[in-house]
């Protein structure tokens, strides 16, 4: 299996670009998206428009949801809900439609793999999985050997051995036969690990790998100034945080 995972992309096109570029240079054809493809950044619509002709599946996170009035935006804290405010209004209705058609979870079958943004229970109701340390009660939930979740922005590779232990890891594994995984790929767009370069899972031979990306922060920052964004967010891009 040689695949990309990419997540959270969040309206952030320099970013975007730089891993899509990374991913064609190591000859990785085949590309799956693990939801939030708007919210926060600049650029929605080219964003969506790019990652539904880029990528052989998608899953819906809660901020693409925001945008189909499915989400109730309360939750969000003032500067997400004022970048989601803003998205709606800018949001073409060809972007609208393509968020409307990402289910929640989606299978893989011969990857033996299943996608969801949130967690594998209930993951419309958008719960956090932080670290590998959490993980074990959710293995019960899913069938396939691999779940992939984003949301949460922090990259993390949890392992379920064949005793009923889980292993944890941050920046690559080997994908051994008698274990099952949980993996959050990371984030594009707004990454939270305090590593500010965009991040993505490369799945390859038998291994997973979390991949940095460094790309034009200063531009991405730039436009959202320009589109009036919240500071704030603008600001985080710099620290990863
Ligand atoms: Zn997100």
């Amino acid at each position: 299996m040689r695949l990309a995972a990419i997540s959270d992309v969040h309206g952030n096109l320099p970013a975007l670009e730089a891993v899509l570029k990374d991913i064609k240079g190591k000859n990785i054809r085949e590309k799956v998206f693990i939801g939030d493809s708007v919210g926060y950044g600049p650029d929605p619509n080219e964003v969506t428009l790019l990652l539904k002709s880029a990528c052989k599946a998608h899953v819906a996170g809660n901020h693409d949801w925001a945008m189909l009035g499915l989400t109730d935006i309360a939750y969000f804290n003032p500067a997400a809900r004022a970048a989601i405010m803003w998205t709606d209004g800018v949001l073409t209705e060809e972007a609208r439609t393509i968020l409307d058609g990402w289910p929640v979870a989606k299978t893989l079958k011969r990857e033996n793999m299943l996608l969801v943004h949130s967690t594998p229970i209930a993951p419309e109701e958008w719960n956090y999985l932080f670290s590998p340390e959490e993980a074990l009660p959710y293995f019960d939930h899913f069938k396939q050997k691999i779940c992939l979740v984003g949301h949460s922005h922090i990259p993390f590779i949890a392992e379920l051995l064949p005793s009923g232990r889980t292993m944890g890891y941050r920046e690559g594994a080997e994908l051994r036969e008698d274990c099952r995984y949980i993996i959050n790929v990371g984030s594009v767009g707004q990454p939270r690990d305090r590593d500010p370069r965009a991040a993505y899972a490369l799945f390859d031979e038998g291994t997973v790998e979390i991949v940095r990306v460094a790309y034009d922060i200063r531009q991405t920052q730039e436009r959202m100034t320009l589109a009036g964004l919240p500071k704030p967010l603008i600001e985080r891009l710099a620290y990863g945080m």
